[in-house]
């Protein structure tokens, strides 16, 4: 490293800053108008968890990055859901039930000026029963005057309410360094026990793929759908389920059997639970109904999964139904809307007539290697050695930026720090990414390359 220009600080902190695995999750649950997007927003330094003024403004987007004193992690913001026929509390209780399940810590927000209503209450009595760590946040606490009605939270039971005011960030800095205090440095629950237990999947896709109906063929069995609607105090389960010799822990089995048809916010509520079963898996199988066009629904789900850095497997169901024609188009569909996840291992079933079932524990065992592949780094060196030699980066302003070395700083997913002399452009990133995969395979496997270059 230092002959190539980098000391080795330098390069120890680029492998340190790429090589973390599944960040730990952060839930901000709470009545509606509490403030929590507010919040979010105040967390994640940015504007893009928008506060939104109109009711029932579908989000999809509820899983959000971000960094604190040094230290990443995710945010599950649950303010985009109204309140529906459900009434109050179980439209609160059924949104914060799936993100507290898929939280490591929870921050809790109450409106100090108003107090803790019943609706607050019905909350804490969830929270205590997931034992989840949480930190109390007495919001729209604009100054000294409404300290007071912060110290009123202390009779929620849940220990010291911080005074902030998301609105102008007085006092988040003192939250969020309590919330660091209480978020283990990696997804615990999730993955620290997954060493030789069962791995977990979570099997997503729009409504009317056939989620529900795969999933009683692959447990080997018709079950009632349970047709209740959500909020009941019901926990969120996560199911296991024989498959392949192999037990499998499938999540949020029973958000898929619940089948949830809302009206008003409904999506939001699909998104916040696909996002939730995500979180808790390492592998996601993305359903898709093969007789229908592939939608942006679809994507968005794909993307979902690829951005929180899972195993993939895309499932396309119904096959029994395609004739001739809608599989030619199929085809055509699949590339055009889907060739960024063209690593992804496809399975073509029918949850019906029980077609290719026997071929989803393979792509799953494929796509959880590729995720866990590493590549040794004297095996790298020669590939990008070769690489450069071969195939140089295009001369820029008279100068040639180089690859000079690299490592694999993780996995779960697979992640590279590669070190240059020079900027190197997204195109040869993107090509470099591509012989990566021809190289070493990272089937169904997202790959992240960051790249450092010398000062
Ligand atoms: P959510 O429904 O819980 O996500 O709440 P929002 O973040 O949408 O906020 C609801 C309303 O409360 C908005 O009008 C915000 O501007 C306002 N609000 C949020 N935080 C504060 C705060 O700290 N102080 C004051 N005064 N208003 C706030
Ligand atoms: P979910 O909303 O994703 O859980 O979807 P369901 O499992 O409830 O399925 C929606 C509809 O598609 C139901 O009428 C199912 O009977 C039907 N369906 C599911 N899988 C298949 C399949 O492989 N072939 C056919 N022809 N229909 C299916």
């Amino acid at each position: 490293a230092a002959e190539e220009g980098f000391d080795l600080e330098d390069v120890e902190g680029a492998i340190e800053a790429a090589g973390h695995g599944p960040l730990p999750v952060l839930a901000v649950v709470g009545r509606p108008n509490v403030g929590k997007s507010t919040l979010v927003n105040r967390i994640i330094g940015r504007r893009e968890a928008v506060v939104e003024d109109k009711p029932g403004v579908t989000r999809d987007r509820v899983t959000y990055e971000a960094e604190w004193a040094g230290r990443r992690f995710k945010v599950v913001d649950t303010g985009g859901w109204e309140q529906d026929v459900l009434g109050i509390d179980a439209s609160v209780a059924a949104q914060a039930e799936y993100a507290i399940d898929a939280a490591d810590a929870v921050v809790f927000v109450v409106d100090a000026k108003v107090g803790a209503t019943d609706t607050d209450e019905a909350v804490v009595r969830l929270l205590r029963k997931a034992g989840k760590p949480v930190v109390l946040c007495a919001n729209k606490v604009d100054g000294p005057s409404g300290e007071a009605d912060a110290a009123y939270l202390w009779s929620l039971g849940l220990g010291e309410p911080y005074p902030v005011s998301a609105l102008h960030g007085r006092g988040t800095g003192d939250m969020l360094d309590q919330v660091l205090e209480v978020l283990p440095e990696a997804p615990a629950q999730t993955f620290g026990t997954a060493v030789g237990g069962p791995r977990r999947v979570a099997l997503i896709g729009r409504p009317n793929v056939g989620k529900s109906s795969l999933l009683n063929k692959v447990a080997g069995e018709e079950r009632v759908v349970v047709n209740e609607l959500a909020g009941t105090t019901r926990d969120p389960v996560d199911e296991m389920i024989e498959l392949g010799g192999k037990t499998w822990k499938f999540v949020d089995t029973a958000g898929i059997r619940k089948r949830v048809h809302l009206q008003q916010g409904a999506d939001y509520y699909a998104s916040l639970r696909t996002a939730a079963a995500v979180e808790k898996a390492e592998v996601a199988v993305v359903l898709i109904d093969a007789a229908e066009s592939i939608s942006v629904q679809d994507q968005r789900i794909v993307t979902m999964a690829v951005e929180a850095g899972r195993a993939l497997v895309l499932a396309f169901n119904k096959w029994d139904t395609l004739d001739e024609e809608r599989r030619y188009y199929l085809e055509r569909e699949i590339e055009t809307e889907l060739g960024q996840v063209a690593w992804a291992p496809r399975v073509n079933v029918s949850a019906r007539t029980g077609r290719h079932m026997e071929r989803l524990v393979p792509a799953i065992e494929t796509a959880l290697a590729g995720w866990e592949t590493r590549v040794p780094t004297g095996r790298l060196n020669a590939f990008l050695g070769e690489l450069v030699a071969a195939h140089p980066h295009p001369v820029r302003g008279g100068k040639q930026p180089r690859i000079l070395f690299g490592t694999q700083a993780g996995t779960r997913p697979p992640r590279f720090v590669l070190f240059a002399s020079g900027f190197i452009e997204a195109g040869y990133r993107r090509f470099i990414e591509r012989r990566l995969r021809e190289e070493f395979g990272f089937e169904g496997t997202p790959i992240h390359i960051s790249v450092r270059v010398r000062e």
